[in-house]
């Protein structure tokens, strides 16, 4: 668990510019922001991918995505809109092996995106 990242931010181990948080999900801001706001949202239990994912996470994922909702109203984006992404597995662009939603606003995506 010590040799995740993301686990390490959850545990106060690693510092990070946090902008959310409940029971299940901790929110903050990448590192190196691909986007004017760029955000990662994770569940506080570490699940290694999508792929790793099991009935049990439902309700985690869940609040996963209803922090992002939050963080689009509390960030001005609800209106102007964002994207919400998951990379997954080594084809998927996936880096870090604690599932993590990219929350990106700011910015509008390329027309052939
Ligand atoms: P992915 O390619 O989907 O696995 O994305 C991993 C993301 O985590 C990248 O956008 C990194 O910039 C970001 N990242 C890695 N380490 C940290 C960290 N300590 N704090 C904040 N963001 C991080
Ligand atoms: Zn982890």
């Amino acid at each position: 668990m010590n040799d995740c990242p993301f686990c390490r931010i959850v545990a106060r181990q690693t510092p990070a510019d946090i902008v959310y948080e409940d029971e299940a999900v901790l929110a903050f801001k990448d590192i190196y922001p691909k986007a004017p706001v760029h955000l990662l949202i994770v569940p506080k239990r570490h699940i290694a991918s999508l792929m790793e994912t099991a009935e049990a996470d439902v309700d985690t994922l869940g609040r996963c995505v209803l922090a992002a909702r939050r963080l689009a109203e509390a960030s001005g984006y609800a209106e102007k809109g964002f994207r919400l992404s998951v990379n997954t597995g080594p084809e998927g662009g996936q880096v870090v092996y604690h599932v993590h939603f990219h929350f990106t606003a700011g910015r509008r995506p390329r027309v052939d995106a």
